[in-house]
Protein backbone atom coordinates (compact mmCIF):
# COMPACT_ATOMS: atom_id res chain seq x y z
CA UNK A 1 0.00 0.00 0.00
CA UNK A 2 1.73 3.54 -0.70
CA UNK A 3 1.63 6.11 1.77
CA UNK A 4 -1.06 8.15 1.40
CA UNK A 5 -0.18 11.74 0.48
CA UNK A 6 -1.15 14.90 2.21
CA UNK A 7 -3.06 17.48 -0.18
CA UNK A 8 -3.72 20.76 0.90
CA UNK A 9 -7.28 21.18 2.00
CA UNK A 10 -7.93 25.10 2.28
CA UNK A 11 -10.93 25.68 4.63
CA UNK A 12 -13.96 27.70 3.24
CA UNK A 13 -15.22 31.31 4.76
CA UNK A 14 -18.09 30.98 7.07
CA UNK A 15 -20.29 32.77 4.34
CA UNK A 16 -18.99 30.48 1.70
CA UNK A 17 -21.47 27.66 0.12
CA UNK A 18 -21.02 24.48 -1.83
CA UNK A 19 -24.05 23.73 -2.96
CA UNK A 20 -25.55 20.03 -3.25
CA UNK A 21 -25.89 18.22 -6.77
CA UNK A 22 -29.85 18.29 -6.73
CA UNK A 23 -31.97 16.93 -9.49
CA UNK A 24 -34.20 20.44 -8.99
CA UNK A 25 -31.10 21.98 -10.91
CA UNK A 26 -31.39 19.80 -14.22
CA UNK A 27 -34.60 21.21 -14.49
CA UNK A 28 -33.70 24.87 -13.91
CA UNK A 29 -31.08 24.23 -16.41
CA UNK A 30 -33.39 23.43 -19.44
CA UNK A 31 -36.07 26.25 -18.05
CA UNK A 32 -33.25 28.85 -18.92
CA UNK A 33 -31.93 27.52 -22.41
CA UNK A 34 -35.41 26.90 -23.92
CA UNK A 35 -38.34 27.63 -21.39
CA UNK A 36 -40.59 27.93 -24.79
CA UNK A 37 -39.35 24.45 -26.09
CA UNK A 38 -42.14 21.52 -26.01
CA UNK A 39 -42.51 18.82 -24.51
CA UNK A 40 -45.05 16.61 -26.09
CA UNK A 41 -47.51 13.86 -25.32
CA UNK A 42 -48.54 11.65 -28.19
CA UNK A 43 -51.01 13.54 -30.42
CA UNK A 44 -52.76 14.60 -26.95
CA UNK A 45 -50.36 17.12 -24.98
CA UNK A 46 -47.99 19.87 -25.71
CA UNK A 47 -46.52 22.04 -22.57
CA UNK A 48 -43.52 24.37 -22.31
CA UNK A 49 -40.62 24.01 -20.62
CA UNK A 50 -42.01 26.54 -18.36
CA UNK A 51 -45.35 24.91 -17.82
CA UNK A 52 -43.71 21.61 -17.53
CA UNK A 53 -42.07 23.04 -14.51
CA UNK A 54 -44.98 24.85 -12.92
CA UNK A 55 -46.62 21.32 -12.91
CA UNK A 56 -43.55 19.83 -11.42
CA UNK A 57 -44.12 22.12 -8.38
CA UNK A 58 -47.87 21.50 -8.62
CA UNK A 59 -47.11 17.41 -8.56
CA UNK A 60 -44.86 18.13 -5.75
CA UNK A 61 -47.88 19.84 -3.44
CA UNK A 62 -50.29 16.98 -4.92
CA UNK A 63 -47.70 14.65 -3.33
CA UNK A 64 -47.11 16.30 0.09
CA UNK A 65 -51.07 17.27 0.17
CA UNK A 66 -51.53 13.31 0.28
CA UNK A 67 -49.00 12.63 3.08
CA UNK A 68 -46.02 11.56 0.97
CA UNK A 69 -43.12 12.66 2.80
CA UNK A 70 -38.75 12.54 2.65
CA UNK A 71 -37.67 9.21 2.19
CA UNK A 72 -41.21 7.34 1.19
CA UNK A 73 -41.14 5.42 -1.49
CA UNK A 74 -43.26 6.25 -4.17
CA UNK A 75 -44.43 3.95 -7.81
CA UNK A 76 -45.12 4.53 -10.78
CA UNK A 77 -46.74 2.35 -13.51
CA UNK A 78 -47.44 4.77 -16.77
CA UNK A 79 -46.25 4.45 -20.18
CA UNK A 80 -43.49 6.61 -21.44
CA UNK A 81 -45.61 9.94 -20.89
CA UNK A 82 -44.69 13.92 -19.72
CA UNK A 83 -46.57 12.55 -16.42
CA UNK A 84 -43.87 10.46 -16.14
CA UNK A 85 -40.80 12.92 -17.08
CA UNK A 86 -42.82 14.99 -14.24
CA UNK A 87 -42.65 12.07 -11.87
CA UNK A 88 -38.70 11.50 -12.75
CA UNK A 89 -38.46 15.61 -10.79
CA UNK A 90 -41.19 15.98 -8.81
CA UNK A 91 -40.84 13.05 -6.72
CA UNK A 92 -36.69 12.72 -5.90
CA UNK A 93 -37.04 16.94 -5.76
CA UNK A 94 -39.33 16.47 -2.39
CA UNK A 95 -37.10 13.93 -1.23
CA UNK A 96 -39.07 11.24 -1.51
CA UNK A 97 -37.61 7.73 -4.20
CA UNK A 98 -39.01 7.34 -7.53
CA UNK A 99 -39.81 3.10 -7.76
CA UNK A 100 -40.20 2.78 -12.13
CA UNK A 101 -41.85 0.05 -11.78
CA UNK A 102 -41.66 -2.82 -14.93
CA UNK A 103 -45.08 -2.99 -15.59
CA UNK A 104 -44.08 -5.99 -17.94
CA UNK A 105 -43.46 -7.82 -15.27
CA UNK A 106 -45.22 -10.92 -14.36
CA UNK A 107 -47.79 -9.78 -11.87
CA UNK A 108 -46.31 -12.18 -9.21
CA UNK A 109 -43.43 -10.14 -9.78
CA UNK A 110 -44.81 -6.87 -10.18
CA UNK A 111 -46.24 -7.49 -6.37
CA UNK A 112 -42.16 -8.51 -5.50
CA UNK A 113 -40.89 -5.76 -6.54
CA UNK A 114 -43.39 -3.04 -4.86
CA UNK A 115 -43.62 -5.30 -1.73
CA UNK A 116 -39.77 -5.25 -1.10
CA UNK A 117 -39.34 -1.61 -2.46
CA UNK A 118 -41.83 -0.72 0.60
CA UNK A 119 -44.12 1.52 -1.73
CA UNK A 120 -46.42 3.98 0.17
CA UNK A 121 -47.87 5.93 -2.84
CA UNK A 122 -48.54 4.41 -6.15
CA UNK A 123 -48.82 6.42 -9.74
CA UNK A 124 -51.17 4.24 -11.88
CA UNK A 125 -51.78 4.64 -15.94
CA UNK A 126 -55.94 3.45 -15.75
CA UNK A 127 -54.32 0.87 -18.06
CA UNK A 128 -52.82 -1.04 -15.09
CA UNK A 129 -56.01 -0.86 -12.76
CA UNK A 130 -57.01 -4.43 -13.81
CA UNK A 131 -53.02 -5.16 -13.00
CA UNK A 132 -53.03 -3.28 -9.46
CA UNK A 133 -56.75 -4.31 -8.58
CA UNK A 134 -55.89 -8.07 -7.46
CA UNK A 135 -52.33 -7.41 -5.96
CA UNK A 136 -53.36 -4.23 -3.84
CA UNK A 137 -54.50 -6.35 -0.63
CA UNK A 138 -51.01 -7.92 -0.76
CA UNK A 139 -49.49 -4.66 -0.25
CA UNK A 140 -50.78 -3.32 3.05
CA UNK A 141 -48.17 -0.47 2.99
CA UNK A 142 -49.76 1.27 0.37
CA UNK A 143 -51.83 4.07 1.43
CA UNK A 144 -53.25 5.75 -1.68
CA UNK A 145 -53.40 5.37 -5.50
CA UNK A 146 -53.43 8.39 -8.10
CA UNK A 147 -55.23 7.35 -11.06
CA UNK A 148 -53.93 8.36 -14.36
CA UNK A 149 -56.28 8.93 -17.23
CA UNK A 150 -56.20 10.01 -20.50
CA UNK A 151 -59.53 11.43 -20.68
CA UNK A 152 -61.56 12.50 -17.61
CA UNK A 153 -64.58 9.59 -17.04
CA UNK A 154 -65.79 7.65 -14.47
CA UNK A 155 -63.91 4.37 -12.71
CA UNK A 156 -64.84 1.59 -10.74
CA UNK A 157 -62.29 0.13 -8.71
CA UNK A 158 -62.19 -0.96 -5.18
CA UNK A 159 -58.31 1.03 -4.87
CA UNK A 160 -58.59 3.28 -2.19
CA UNK A 161 -57.94 6.51 -4.98
CA UNK A 162 -56.48 9.94 -4.02
CA UNK A 163 -57.94 11.16 -7.06
CA UNK A 164 -56.83 11.68 -10.62
CA UNK A 165 -53.66 13.10 -11.61
CA UNK A 166 -54.49 15.77 -14.07
CA UNK A 167 -57.53 16.71 -12.12
CA UNK A 168 -55.99 17.43 -8.39
CA UNK A 169 -52.73 19.03 -10.36
CA UNK A 170 -54.42 21.33 -11.61
CA UNK A 171 -56.01 22.62 -8.03
CA UNK A 172 -52.25 23.13 -6.26
CA UNK A 173 -50.35 26.22 -6.16
CA UNK A 174 -48.06 26.58 -8.93
CA UNK A 175 -44.60 27.40 -6.74
CA UNK A 176 -43.44 24.75 -4.09
CA UNK A 177 -40.41 25.92 -1.84
CA UNK A 178 -38.31 23.10 -2.90
CA UNK A 179 -35.23 22.55 -1.05
CA UNK A 180 -31.96 21.41 -0.75
CA UNK A 181 -30.67 18.23 0.79
CA UNK A 182 -28.04 15.92 1.21
CA UNK A 183 -26.61 14.58 -2.68
CA UNK A 184 -26.40 11.42 -1.17
CA UNK A 185 -30.08 10.87 -0.74
CA UNK A 186 -31.60 8.48 -2.87
CA UNK A 187 -33.44 9.67 -6.07
CA UNK A 188 -34.30 6.73 -7.74
CA UNK A 189 -35.36 2.53 -7.33
CA UNK A 190 -35.99 0.09 -10.13
CA UNK A 191 -35.23 -3.74 -9.99
CA UNK A 192 -33.27 -5.50 -12.86
CA UNK A 193 -34.38 -8.98 -13.24
CA UNK A 194 -31.10 -11.60 -14.06
CA UNK A 195 -30.62 -14.83 -15.61
CA UNK A 196 -31.81 -16.80 -11.84
CA UNK A 197 -33.30 -15.33 -8.77
CA UNK A 198 -35.94 -12.90 -7.91
CA UNK A 199 -35.78 -9.28 -9.25
CA UNK A 200 -32.67 -7.06 -7.58
CA UNK A 201 -32.86 -3.61 -6.42
CA UNK A 202 -30.96 -1.04 -7.85
CA UNK A 203 -30.82 2.72 -6.48
CA UNK A 204 -29.34 6.04 -7.36
CA UNK A 205 -28.82 9.42 -5.73
CA UNK A 206 -29.11 12.77 -6.52
CA UNK A 207 -25.34 13.25 -7.34
CA UNK A 208 -25.65 10.29 -8.92
CA UNK A 209 -27.76 11.04 -11.37
CA UNK A 210 -26.22 14.68 -11.45
CA UNK A 211 -22.95 13.41 -12.69
CA UNK A 212 -24.63 10.81 -14.91
CA UNK A 213 -26.28 13.53 -17.21
CA UNK A 214 -23.73 15.68 -17.15
CA UNK A 215 -21.43 12.97 -18.44
CA UNK A 216 -24.59 11.89 -21.13
CA UNK A 217 -24.85 15.27 -22.11
CA UNK A 218 -21.12 15.83 -23.24
CA UNK A 219 -20.94 12.01 -24.56
CA UNK A 220 -24.21 13.28 -26.96
CA UNK A 221 -22.58 15.88 -28.19
CA UNK A 222 -18.81 15.05 -29.19
CA UNK A 223 -17.96 15.92 -32.33
CA UNK A 224 -18.84 12.94 -34.93
CA UNK A 225 -21.67 11.36 -32.92
CA UNK A 226 -23.81 14.90 -32.24
CA UNK A 227 -27.01 13.17 -31.48
CA UNK A 228 -28.78 16.00 -29.26
CA UNK A 229 -28.84 19.57 -28.49
CA UNK A 230 -30.97 22.56 -27.42
CA UNK A 231 -32.22 22.20 -30.99
CA UNK A 232 -32.75 18.58 -31.87
CA UNK A 233 -36.25 16.65 -31.04
CA UNK A 234 -35.98 13.18 -28.75
CA UNK A 235 -38.18 10.81 -28.17
CA UNK A 236 -37.20 7.87 -25.86
CA UNK A 237 -37.79 4.14 -27.16
CA UNK A 238 -36.19 2.65 -23.99
CA UNK A 239 -39.20 2.44 -22.04
CA UNK A 240 -39.05 5.19 -18.83
CA UNK A 241 -38.97 2.54 -16.01
CA UNK A 242 -35.59 0.67 -17.68
CA UNK A 243 -33.12 2.69 -15.94
CA UNK A 244 -34.61 6.12 -16.53
CA UNK A 245 -34.35 5.44 -20.39
CA UNK A 246 -30.77 5.61 -19.87
CA UNK A 247 -31.19 8.27 -17.94
CA UNK A 248 -31.81 10.64 -21.35
CA UNK A 249 -34.75 12.45 -19.91
CA UNK A 250 -33.00 14.37 -17.52
CA UNK A 251 -30.23 14.63 -20.16
CA UNK A 252 -32.57 16.24 -22.55
CA UNK A 253 -33.81 18.06 -19.78
CA UNK A 254 -30.78 19.48 -18.92
CA UNK A 255 -30.71 20.47 -22.56
CA UNK A 256 -33.56 22.12 -23.07
CA UNK A 257 -34.75 19.60 -26.09
CA UNK A 258 -37.58 19.38 -27.47
CA UNK A 259 -38.84 15.87 -25.87
CA UNK A 260 -41.44 13.99 -27.42
CA UNK A 261 -43.22 10.64 -25.45
CA UNK A 262 -45.08 7.99 -27.16
CA UNK A 263 -47.51 6.60 -24.26
CA UNK A 264 -47.25 2.91 -24.73
CA UNK A 265 -45.38 1.66 -27.93
CA UNK A 266 -47.16 1.35 -30.64
CA UNK A 267 -45.91 0.90 -33.55
CA UNK A 268 -47.91 3.35 -35.80
CA UNK A 269 -48.11 5.78 -33.30
CA UNK A 270 -44.26 6.03 -33.04
CA UNK A 271 -43.84 6.73 -36.55
CA UNK A 272 -46.56 9.09 -36.34
CA UNK A 273 -44.76 10.93 -34.02
CA UNK A 274 -41.09 10.74 -35.55
CA UNK A 275 -42.59 12.26 -38.94
CA UNK A 276 -44.55 15.21 -37.24
CA UNK A 277 -42.89 16.08 -34.42
CA UNK A 278 -39.57 15.82 -36.66
CA UNK A 279 -37.60 13.44 -34.22
CA UNK A 280 -34.06 13.33 -34.46
CA UNK A 281 -32.72 11.22 -31.81
CA UNK A 282 -33.83 8.05 -30.55
CA UNK A 283 -32.47 5.29 -28.36
CA UNK A 284 -33.91 1.61 -28.31
CA UNK A 285 -32.55 -1.94 -28.03
CA UNK A 286 -31.48 -3.64 -31.28
CA UNK A 287 -34.73 -5.84 -31.84
CA UNK A 288 -36.77 -2.66 -31.88
CA UNK A 289 -34.76 -1.21 -34.37
CA UNK A 290 -35.28 -4.37 -36.43
CA UNK A 291 -39.03 -3.97 -36.31
CA UNK A 292 -38.96 -0.32 -37.62
CA UNK A 293 -36.27 -0.67 -40.67
CA UNK A 294 -38.52 -4.33 -41.23
CA UNK A 295 -42.23 -2.39 -41.23
CA UNK A 296 -43.70 -2.98 -44.94
CA UNK A 297 -44.84 1.40 -44.86
CA UNK A 298 -40.61 1.72 -44.60
CA UNK A 299 -39.05 -0.97 -46.65
CA UNK A 300 -41.67 0.25 -49.32
CA UNK A 301 -41.01 3.77 -49.01
CA UNK A 302 -44.25 4.72 -48.31
CA UNK A 303 -42.47 6.47 -45.23
CA UNK A 304 -39.20 8.30 -44.72
CA UNK A 305 -37.13 8.35 -41.64
CA UNK A 306 -34.03 9.39 -43.33
CA UNK A 307 -31.91 11.56 -41.06
CA UNK A 308 -33.40 9.64 -37.52
CA UNK A 309 -30.25 9.26 -35.44
CA UNK A 310 -30.34 5.96 -33.23
CA UNK A 311 -27.95 4.62 -30.35
CA UNK A 312 -28.60 1.56 -29.74
CA UNK A 313 -27.73 -0.21 -26.54
CA UNK A 314 -28.59 -2.97 -24.00
CA UNK A 315 -27.36 -5.80 -26.55
CA UNK A 316 -25.10 -5.50 -29.30
CA UNK A 317 -25.26 -3.82 -32.41
CA UNK A 318 -25.27 -5.97 -35.61
CA UNK A 319 -23.47 -4.44 -38.75
CA UNK A 320 -25.89 -6.02 -40.68
CA UNK A 321 -28.51 -3.97 -39.05
CA UNK A 322 -26.32 -1.24 -38.90
CA UNK A 323 -26.51 -1.52 -42.76
CA UNK A 324 -30.41 -2.33 -43.22
CA UNK A 325 -30.69 1.24 -41.60
CA UNK A 326 -28.09 2.99 -43.12
CA UNK A 327 -30.09 2.11 -46.26
CA UNK A 328 -32.75 3.52 -45.00
CA UNK A 329 -30.98 6.73 -44.20
CA UNK A 330 -30.89 6.08 -40.57
CA UNK A 331 -27.83 6.56 -38.71
CA UNK A 332 -26.74 4.34 -35.87
CA UNK A 333 -24.06 4.33 -33.00
CA UNK A 334 -23.72 1.68 -30.19
CA UNK A 335 -23.18 2.25 -26.25
CA UNK A 336 -22.79 0.04 -23.21
CA UNK A 337 -23.90 -0.09 -19.57
CA UNK A 338 -26.56 -2.27 -17.50
CA UNK A 339 -28.90 -1.58 -14.88
CA UNK A 340 -25.89 -1.60 -12.11
CA UNK A 341 -24.67 1.08 -13.62
CA UNK A 342 -26.91 4.19 -13.92
CA UNK A 343 -26.45 2.95 -16.89
CA UNK A 344 -23.71 4.86 -19.19
CA UNK A 345 -20.23 3.08 -19.40
CA UNK A 346 -19.17 3.44 -23.13
CA UNK A 347 -20.14 4.86 -26.10
CA UNK A 348 -18.61 4.08 -30.11
CA UNK A 349 -16.99 7.49 -30.62
CA UNK A 350 -15.60 7.29 -33.52
CA UNK A 351 -11.85 7.46 -32.99
CA UNK A 352 -10.89 10.57 -35.16
CA UNK A 353 -8.24 9.14 -37.77
CA UNK A 354 -11.35 7.13 -38.99
CA UNK A 355 -12.70 8.36 -42.00
CA UNK A 356 -15.70 10.71 -40.71
CA UNK A 357 -17.79 10.65 -44.46
CA UNK A 358 -17.34 6.65 -45.19
CA UNK A 359 -19.94 4.64 -43.76
CA UNK A 360 -17.96 1.23 -44.92
CA UNK A 361 -15.03 2.54 -42.94
CA UNK A 362 -17.18 3.05 -39.68
CA UNK A 363 -19.36 0.48 -39.28
CA UNK A 364 -17.42 -1.99 -37.40
CA UNK A 365 -16.71 0.77 -35.04
CA UNK A 366 -20.36 1.77 -34.79
CA UNK A 367 -21.26 -1.43 -33.91
CA UNK A 368 -18.52 -1.79 -31.18
CA UNK A 369 -19.61 -1.16 -27.53
CA UNK A 370 -16.94 1.77 -27.40
CA UNK A 371 -14.99 3.50 -25.16
CA UNK A 372 -15.62 4.24 -21.64
CA UNK A 373 -17.13 7.71 -21.49
CA UNK A 374 -15.43 10.31 -19.25
CA UNK A 375 -15.24 9.33 -15.39
CA UNK A 376 -15.64 5.51 -16.40
CA UNK A 377 -12.72 3.39 -15.56
CA UNK A 378 -13.12 0.07 -16.89
CA UNK A 379 -10.67 -2.61 -17.22
CA UNK A 380 -10.99 -6.47 -18.51
CA UNK A 381 -9.74 -8.64 -16.39
CA UNK A 382 -9.17 -12.84 -16.11
CA UNK A 383 -10.63 -15.18 -13.13
CA UNK A 384 -7.93 -14.23 -10.85
CA UNK A 385 -8.63 -10.16 -11.53
CA UNK A 386 -5.72 -9.99 -13.26
CA UNK A 387 -6.19 -6.85 -15.85
CA UNK A 388 -5.85 -7.88 -19.56
CA UNK A 389 -3.82 -6.51 -22.16
CA UNK A 390 -5.65 -4.11 -24.75
CA UNK A 391 -4.55 -6.02 -27.58
CA UNK A 392 -8.11 -6.39 -29.16
CA UNK A 393 -7.38 -10.41 -28.64
CA UNK A 394 -7.32 -10.80 -25.08
CA UNK A 395 -10.46 -11.64 -22.73
CA UNK A 396 -11.36 -10.69 -19.71
CA UNK A 397 -14.38 -9.91 -17.75
CA UNK A 398 -15.31 -5.94 -17.78
CA UNK A 399 -14.75 -4.65 -14.14
CA UNK A 400 -15.82 -0.57 -13.36
CA UNK A 401 -15.37 2.18 -11.22
CA UNK A 402 -17.57 5.47 -11.92
CA UNK A 403 -19.18 7.87 -9.54
CA UNK A 404 -22.84 6.61 -10.49
CA UNK A 405 -23.02 3.42 -10.26
CA UNK A 406 -25.47 1.08 -7.37
CA UNK A 407 -23.82 0.92 -4.69
CA UNK A 408 -25.58 -1.89 -3.30
CA UNK A 409 -28.42 -4.44 -4.55
CA UNK A 410 -31.33 -2.78 -2.18
CA UNK A 411 -31.69 -4.93 1.11
CA UNK A 412 -29.52 -8.10 -0.63
CA UNK A 413 -26.47 -7.72 1.17
CA UNK A 414 -24.74 -11.14 -0.10
CA UNK A 415 -25.57 -10.42 -3.75
CA UNK A 416 -24.30 -6.97 -3.55
CA UNK A 417 -21.13 -8.24 -1.97
CA UNK A 418 -21.18 -10.46 -5.34
CA UNK A 419 -21.66 -7.25 -7.05
CA UNK A 420 -18.70 -5.43 -5.88
CA UNK A 421 -15.52 -7.35 -5.62
CA UNK A 422 -11.81 -5.92 -4.73
CA UNK A 423 -13.61 -2.44 -4.78
CA UNK A 424 -14.81 -2.35 -8.49
CA UNK A 425 -18.32 -3.42 -9.98
CA UNK A 426 -18.31 -6.41 -11.73
CA UNK A 427 -20.21 -6.54 -14.93
CA UNK A 428 -20.78 -10.43 -16.09
CA UNK A 429 -19.65 -9.06 -19.33
CA UNK A 430 -16.58 -10.52 -21.16
CA UNK A 431 -14.89 -8.10 -23.39
CA UNK A 432 -11.95 -7.61 -25.63
CA UNK A 433 -10.00 -4.06 -25.49
CA UNK A 434 -7.94 -2.77 -28.41
CA UNK A 435 -4.80 -0.55 -28.61
CA UNK A 436 -7.15 2.41 -28.95
CA UNK A 437 -8.99 1.47 -26.02
CA UNK A 438 -12.37 0.11 -28.19
CA UNK A 439 -14.26 -1.89 -25.94
CA UNK A 440 -16.33 -4.93 -27.60
CA UNK A 441 -18.53 -7.18 -25.33
CA UNK A 442 -17.77 -10.38 -26.81
CA UNK A 443 -20.80 -11.90 -24.59
CA UNK A 444 -22.27 -12.39 -20.92
CA UNK A 445 -20.79 -14.81 -19.04
CA UNK A 446 -23.65 -17.10 -19.20
CA UNK A 447 -24.19 -17.05 -22.50
CA UNK A 448 -20.46 -18.21 -23.96
CA UNK A 449 -20.54 -20.97 -25.74
CA UNK A 450 -17.14 -23.23 -25.65
CA UNK A 451 -16.93 -25.74 -27.95
CA UNK A 452 -14.82 -28.60 -28.20
CA UNK A 453 -12.16 -26.65 -25.52
CA UNK A 454 -12.92 -23.49 -27.68
CA UNK A 455 -14.71 -20.18 -26.13
CA UNK A 456 -17.44 -18.77 -28.98
CA UNK A 457 -18.56 -15.50 -29.07
CA UNK A 458 -22.55 -15.99 -29.81
CA UNK A 459 -22.66 -12.01 -30.22
CA UNK A 460 -19.75 -12.80 -32.96
CA UNK A 461 -21.60 -15.37 -34.63
CA UNK A 462 -24.75 -13.45 -34.52
CA UNK A 463 -23.28 -10.47 -36.10
CA UNK A 464 -21.65 -12.24 -38.99
CA UNK A 465 -24.92 -14.30 -39.72
CA UNK A 466 -26.77 -11.04 -39.49
CA UNK A 467 -24.96 -9.54 -42.75
CA UNK A 468 -25.73 -12.35 -44.75
CA UNK A 469 -28.86 -11.04 -47.23
CA UNK A 470 -32.53 -11.81 -46.13
CA UNK A 471 -31.95 -12.04 -41.97
CA UNK A 472 -33.85 -10.35 -40.56
CA UNK A 473 -32.76 -11.46 -36.74
CA UNK A 474 -31.09 -14.00 -35.21
CA UNK A 475 -30.04 -15.47 -31.33
CA UNK A 476 -27.11 -17.63 -31.03
CA UNK A 477 -27.05 -19.57 -28.29
CA UNK A 478 -25.02 -22.72 -26.92
CA UNK A 479 -26.97 -26.21 -26.43
CA UNK A 480 -24.99 -28.99 -24.29
CA UNK A 481 -23.34 -31.75 -26.82
CA UNK A 482 -21.67 -34.90 -25.56
CA UNK A 483 -19.07 -35.03 -27.64
CA UNK A 484 -18.11 -31.08 -27.81
CA UNK A 485 -19.41 -29.86 -24.56
CA UNK A 486 -21.49 -27.61 -26.29
CA UNK A 487 -22.27 -26.80 -29.89
CA UNK A 488 -23.65 -23.55 -31.17
CA UNK A 489 -27.75 -23.56 -32.91
CA UNK A 490 -28.84 -20.58 -34.69
CA UNK A 491 -32.72 -19.72 -34.96
CA UNK A 492 -32.75 -16.96 -37.91
CA UNK A 493 -36.10 -15.39 -38.88
CA UNK A 494 -36.11 -14.54 -42.10
CA UNK A 495 -36.98 -10.86 -43.57
CA UNK A 496 -39.12 -12.50 -46.04
CA UNK A 497 -40.75 -15.41 -44.41
CA UNK A 498 -42.30 -17.20 -47.72
CA UNK A 499 -38.30 -16.67 -49.16
CA UNK A 500 -35.92 -17.82 -46.10
CA UNK A 501 -32.29 -17.96 -46.85
CA UNK A 502 -30.68 -21.30 -47.44
CA UNK A 503 -29.25 -22.84 -44.36
CA UNK A 504 -25.98 -23.75 -46.51
CA UNK A 505 -26.01 -20.14 -48.14
CA UNK A 506 -25.60 -19.16 -44.27
CA UNK A 507 -23.00 -21.76 -43.54
CA UNK A 508 -20.94 -20.82 -46.85
CA UNK A 509 -21.29 -17.34 -45.55
CA UNK A 510 -19.84 -18.30 -42.52
CA UNK A 511 -16.79 -19.92 -43.88
CA UNK A 512 -15.83 -16.58 -45.33
CA UNK A 513 -14.82 -15.77 -41.23
CA UNK A 514 -13.50 -18.85 -41.37
CA UNK A 515 -10.79 -18.56 -44.11
CA UNK A 516 -10.02 -14.95 -42.86
CA UNK A 517 -9.32 -16.85 -39.33
CA UNK A 518 -11.93 -14.34 -37.60
CA UNK A 519 -13.61 -17.49 -36.09
CA UNK A 520 -12.48 -21.16 -36.59
CA UNK A 521 -14.69 -23.70 -38.13
CA UNK A 522 -16.07 -25.15 -35.42
CA UNK A 523 -18.25 -22.24 -34.79
CA UNK A 524 -20.14 -22.93 -38.01
CA UNK A 525 -23.72 -24.51 -36.65
CA UNK A 526 -24.70 -27.29 -37.80
CA UNK A 527 -28.36 -26.38 -36.42
CA UNK A 528 -29.96 -23.37 -37.96
CA UNK A 529 -33.10 -22.79 -37.38
CA UNK A 530 -35.91 -21.22 -39.36
CA UNK A 531 -37.69 -19.78 -36.70
CA UNK A 532 -40.87 -16.87 -36.90
CA UNK A 533 -40.03 -15.34 -33.83
CA UNK A 534 -37.23 -15.04 -31.26
CA UNK A 535 -38.00 -15.05 -27.70
CA UNK A 536 -37.70 -11.48 -25.80
CA UNK A 537 -37.36 -10.43 -22.40
CA UNK A 538 -39.56 -8.03 -20.86
CA UNK A 539 -37.57 -5.02 -22.12
CA UNK A 540 -36.77 -6.56 -25.74
CA UNK A 541 -33.84 -8.00 -25.44
CA UNK A 542 -33.30 -11.87 -27.21
CA UNK A 543 -34.54 -13.57 -24.77
CA UNK A 544 -31.31 -16.51 -24.51
CA UNK A 545 -32.48 -18.34 -20.93
CA UNK A 546 -35.57 -19.25 -22.36
CA UNK A 547 -34.54 -20.31 -26.24
CA UNK A 548 -31.90 -22.64 -24.30
CA UNK A 549 -34.77 -23.57 -22.24
CA UNK A 550 -37.02 -24.28 -25.30
CA UNK A 551 -34.55 -26.15 -27.34
CA UNK A 552 -33.53 -28.27 -24.15
P1 LIG B 1 -29.67 -4.44 -18.43
O1 LIG B 1 -29.23 -4.40 -17.04
O2 LIG B 1 -30.97 -5.15 -18.62
O3 LIG B 1 -29.69 -3.08 -19.02
O4 LIG B 1 -28.63 -5.32 -19.26
C1 LIG B 1 -27.27 -5.01 -19.26
C2 LIG B 1 -26.53 -5.98 -20.12
O5 LIG B 1 -26.87 -5.80 -21.51
C3 LIG B 1 -25.03 -5.78 -20.08
O6 LIG B 1 -24.45 -6.37 -18.96
C4 LIG B 1 -24.61 -6.43 -21.40
O7 LIG B 1 -24.54 -7.83 -21.27
C5 LIG B 1 -25.75 -6.09 -22.33
N1 LIG B 1 -25.42 -4.92 -23.15
C6 LIG B 1 -25.74 -3.64 -22.94
N2 LIG B 1 -25.28 -2.85 -23.93
C7 LIG B 1 -24.62 -3.64 -24.79
C8 LIG B 1 -23.88 -3.45 -26.01
N3 LIG B 1 -23.75 -2.26 -26.57
N4 LIG B 1 -23.33 -4.53 -26.60
C9 LIG B 1 -23.45 -5.76 -26.07
N5 LIG B 1 -24.13 -6.02 -24.94
C10 LIG B 1 -24.70 -4.98 -24.30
Amino acid sequence: MPTPIQPKVLPSTPSATNPALMIADLLDSGVRLAGDNPIVYRDQKRLSYREFQTRVHQLAHLLSAQGVKAGDVVAVLDWDSHRYLECFFAIPMIGAVLHTVNVRLAPDQILYTMDHAEDVFVIVHEEFLPLMEPLAEKLPRVQKYLLCQEAPQAVNTPLPLAGEYEALLAQQPTHYPFQRFDENAVATLFYTTGTTGLPKGVYFTHRQLVLHTLTEANMLQMPGIELMNRDKVYMPITPMFHVHAWGVPYTATLMGAKQVYPGRYEPEMLVKLLLTEKVDFSHCVPTLLNMVVGAEAIQSGKISLKGWKVLIGGSALPQGLAQKAWDLGIDTRSAYGMSETCPLLTAAILPPDIDQADFEVQKPWRCKTGIAVPLVDLQIVSESGEPQPHDGVSVGEVRVRAPWLTQAYYKEAERSEELWQDGWLHTGDVATIDERGFVQIRDRIKDVIKTGGEWLSSLELENMISQYPGIAEVAVVGVADSRWGERPVALVVASDPTNPPEAEGIRQHLQQFVDAGKINKWAIPETLLMVNEIPKTSVGKLNKKQIRQELA
